[in-house]
């Protein structure tokens, strides 16, 4: 699974999407950044390719039920803030305690594959457009 096998357009449209650091574009946002570097690259072509790219491991998909698939390509473990408004990824460098185990040692029935913890809230920019506009269930959330 080398680089070196990597066809033009599989390389542009990784390199867009490694180049939005911090921001984890939709096919949409990809394609449009793709065609500045590959002009004659279809939709249909981006979105093989990004399939292709997550089937190999270079990307991971970021779902959310009645919204578009978002990119990540930041493969180090990281968390995720999803801004209620702008519905934007930021990135959350933090360690999780290790419950996987401790679960798994409870539920020995169930075979569980992955965690999937996701942090809600507002972005700056967000928070300075609504600066009413904040929750404060924060504290009632039970802690992860
Ligand atoms: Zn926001
Ligand atoms: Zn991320």
């Amino acid at each position: 699974m080398g680089m070196k096998r990597l066809t033009k357009q599989r390389r542009a449209v990784l390199e867009v999407i490694r180049q939005a650091k911090g921001h984890h574009p939709d096919a949409a946002w990809v394609y449009a950044e793709v065609r500045k570097r590959v002009p004659h690259i279809s939709l249909g072509t981006v979105y093989r390719t990004l399939d292709v790219l997550v089937e190999e491991g270079y990307l991971l998909p970021l779902s959310r039920p009645g919204e578009a698939l978002r990119y990540e390509a930041n493969l180090d473990g990281h968390l995720h803030m999803l801004c209620r408004h702008c519905h934007e990824y930021f990135d959350i460098v933090h360690p999780l305690p290790d419950l996987v185990s401790e679960v798994r040692a409870k539920y020995p029935e169930l075979t569980i594959e992955r965690v999937q913890v996701e942090y809600q809230g507002l972005c700056p920019r967000c928070q300075e457009k609504h600066p009413r506009d904040t929750e404060s269930s924060v504290g009632q959330t039970p802690h992860i």
